[in-house]
């Protein structure tokens, strides 16, 4: 069994920007490829988890995900760093879009998309850890029982500051950099 880590991809990986949909927008993080090539070094499977429901919304152009995330691949690669798995949920519960707006089972903080890659990808989500920006992202770990921490980039200050009382987290951390230490320092 591989262990992974789960990814949030807009605010974790990426600035977050709003339904992110032109290229010009996309912008890793100056620390994204160093970080991503020290945990794939750990021998983490590195696995992108994204809701996109602007594709629902008819926000984001049908295809653009798929042309985005080559991009982000090119780039990540161009660094020495790669992704293993990106996934992605385009549906919203009430969006515009036939056939995507719809109850699934992927959007987060559901686990479909965790589900598919343990699945897929023969992970143990035991021995993986969820890095969001948002408290979603951690409840999605805590729902597979992987380890999560919550980065303060994107709308993670802002989530602390709106921190429930009953909310649980193994870490909270100024962005995916330090998340990495936190990590490496675990094992
Ligand atoms: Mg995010
Ligand atoms: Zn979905």
């Amino acid at each position: 069994m591989k262990k992974a880590i789960f990814l949030d991809r807009d605010g974790t990986v990426n600035v977050d920007v709003g339904y992110l949909h032109q290229l010009k927008d996309l912008e890793l993080f100056p620390w994204t490829v160093d970080a991503l090539r020290l945990l794939k070094r750990a021998g983490y499977e590195l696995i992108i988890v994204t809701n996109q429901s602007g594709l629902a919304q008819g926000l984001i152009a049908p295809g653009f995900v798929e042309v985005c995330h080559d991009e982000m691949r090119r780039r990540l690669q161009a660094g020495g760093a790669d992704l293993d798995a990106l996934y992605y949920c385009p549906h919203h519960p009430r969006g515009t879009v036939e056939g995507l707006s719809v109850d699934c089972r992927c959007r987060k903080p559901l686990p479909g998309m965790i589900e598919d890659a343990v699945r897929d990808r023969g992970i143990d989500p035991t021995a993986s850890w969820v890095i969001g920006d948002k408290w979603l992202d951690v409840n999605l770990g805590r729902g597979v029982g992987a380890r999560s921490i919550l980065v303060r980039t994107g709308w993670g200050a802002e989530q602390e500051e709106k921190r429930p009382a009953s909310q649980q987290v193994e870490a909270v951390c100024d962005n995916l950099m330090h998340a990495v230490s936190v990590i490496l320092a675990s094992r």
